[in-house]
């Protein structure tokens, strides 16, 4: 397999916001919120980790968005949830951009019948199980407090059934069943 070949130039990065702004997605470059991004209490990573822009999508499209323009310019992405996982597993070594989840935070359906919730990648475990237990559910996954679903199911903590995001043109919707 062929190396990556990385381009996160400035002109190139100036590029990808140019190019974004018609969408009007949230994204910062504050350094000390870039740096919370990549360098966090249980995953700590040095500066050169530190991605160069954090984008906020709230939408799945916003997301695909943000994906797709990255994969065109060869701008590495690394996404963030909760910030719990060890191991510099948010650190960007290649410099490219962060997509930080935290305002998809939404429970998009539970359906007591199947034992089964939909929701957004920035939703906490915690804060699902605060809105289940009025439904006498319970959702026994527990990692740490701040996890989020999204985290979870990329490093595998037995969340298994989820919506693929790709970045280019093909959206695969790869949504299955999962108990
Ligand atoms: C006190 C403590 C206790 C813990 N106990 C456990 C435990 O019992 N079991 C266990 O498995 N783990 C445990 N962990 C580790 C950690 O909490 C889990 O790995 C958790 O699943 C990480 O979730 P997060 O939301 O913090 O993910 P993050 O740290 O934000 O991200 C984890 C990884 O997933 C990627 N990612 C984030 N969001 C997305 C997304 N939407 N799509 C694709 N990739 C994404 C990130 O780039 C990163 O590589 C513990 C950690 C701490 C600090």
């Amino acid at each position: 397999m062929p190396p990556h070949t990385y381009d996160h130039s400035a002109p190139n990065i100036h590029n990808l916001l140019s190019s974004l702004t018609p969408h009007n997605i949230p994204h910062t470059l504050d350094l000390s919120t870039r740096k919370g991004k990549s360098n966090t209490p249980w995953s700590p990573a040095p500066p050169t980790h530190t991605p160069l822009i954090v984008f906020f999508p709230r939408t799945t499209l916003e997301t695909s968005t943000v994906l797709k323009a990255c994969n065109e310019r060869r701008i590495a992405v690394t996404p963030f949830s909760g910030g719990t996982s060890f191991g510099q597993a948010l650190g960007n070594s290649e410099g490219g951009v962060c997509v930080s989840f935290e305002r998809m935070d939404r429970i998009v359906a539970v359906h007591e019948d199947d034992m089964d919730v939909v929701v957004q990648p920035g939703l906490g475990w915690v804060d699902l199980n605060e809105r289940l237990e009025e439904k006498g559910l319970f959702f026994p996954v527990d990692p740490a407090p701040g996890a989020r679903i999204g985290g979870m199911v990329r490093l595998p903590s037995s969340v298994v059934a989820n919506e693929i995001v790709p970045g280019c043109d093909t959206y695969a919707d790869r949504k299955q069943s999962a108990r």
